[in-house]
């Protein structure tokens, strides 16, 4: 419940540029300099920060190094701090996944032979995040944005649609392109239905980033291998397919705490790195 407000508030505070869901604008105040830990689509409307990888493809390629050095801290000091915390809690495509999946259909969990294709997300960051923006420039002398440009569906929902809604020039001059973004977004709705957080876990490039960090991060589960029996029930709590009491800081971990609420031992505990009573650390 705690975990669900915050997402929610999260969400309102970072789109509560109202006048743009009205009037098909995107807010371009000082608050945009800055970016949200999530992923939250700059074009909004309603948008009040950057989404920090549509940020990073505008400047990889950029001779402002201070931008680039900016971003970079970004990464260093919200990865080290919370890792993957953001996907649980403050990312509100995250969210957004969360509730279709709550439809009715039928689920499928794959087997955790089929974990590998959850590193397809680095190759969504390394080419159309890194690679492309930093060896393609578009007509504007900038790296071209080739995640946002032809993949990202948060772009299409949270912007491309209210966007084209509100503004019928926008509209009239939509094209195959926003064709092609539609059915990607449609593809991730679909999947988003049958798999827990889908995009998550095969396509997010920000989630990449952050998983990176999930085994070094200051907020991290640590387990008490003392009265931890092993029974397994945490493993069926977990929705993003982690085995939590044998890599609790796996880089799949959103943090959202169900492996805890399901112990009945309480051998799993969650915060900045504070052990709440002795512990006997497994290393992996
Ligand atoms: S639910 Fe608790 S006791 Fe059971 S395996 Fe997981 S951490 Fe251990
Ligand atoms: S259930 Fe536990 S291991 Fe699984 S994602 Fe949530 S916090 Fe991480």
């Amino acid at each position: 419940m705690l975990r669900k407000t915050v997402q929610i508030v999260t969400a309102v505070l970072t789109n509560s540029y109202y006048k743009g869901f009205l009037n098909g604008t995107i807010y371009k105040g000082k608050s945009k300099f800055f970016c949200v830990p999530g992923f939250n689509c700059y074009s909004c409307p309603g948008a009040l920060g950057s989404c920090p990888i549509g940020a990073f493809q505008a400047v990889v390629n950029s001779a402002q190094y201070l931008i680039s050095f900016y971003l970079l801290g970004f990464f260093l000091i919200v990865g080290t701090l919370l890792g993957r915390f953001v996907c649980g809690w403050l990312c509100p495509f995250g969210l957004f996944q969360e509730w279709i999946y709550k439809i009715p259909f039928k689920k499928i969990h794959l087997p955790h032979r089929y974990d590998f294709l959850k590193h397809s997300k680095y190759l969504f960051l390394l080419i159309f995040v890194f690679f492309i923006p930093a060896f393609i420039s578009n007509d504007w002398g900038v790296g071209e944005p080739a995640f946002c440009k032809y993949i990202c569906p948060a772009g299409t929902l949270e912007s491309g649609i209210p966007l084209l809604y509100a503004n019928e020039s926008l509209r009239a001059s939509a094209g195959a392109l926003f064709n092609w973004k539609l059915a990607i977004l449609l593809f991730v709705v679909v999947l988003s239905t049958k798999i827990y957080r889908f995009f998550c876990k095969y396509m997010c490039p920000l989630g990449a980033v952050y998983a990176l960090f999930n085994k070094v991060s200051y907020y991290r589960i640590q387990v008490d291998r003392k009265i931890c029996t092993e029974c397994g029930n945490c493993i069926n709590a977990c929705k993003m397919d982690v085995i939590p009491y044998e890599n609790p800081n796996s880089p799949e971990c959103i943090r959202c705490g169900a492996c805890k609420e399901a112990c009945p031992a309480k051998a799993l505990s969650m915060g900045f790195n504070i052990p709440i009573r002795k512990t006997n650390f497994k290393r992996f």
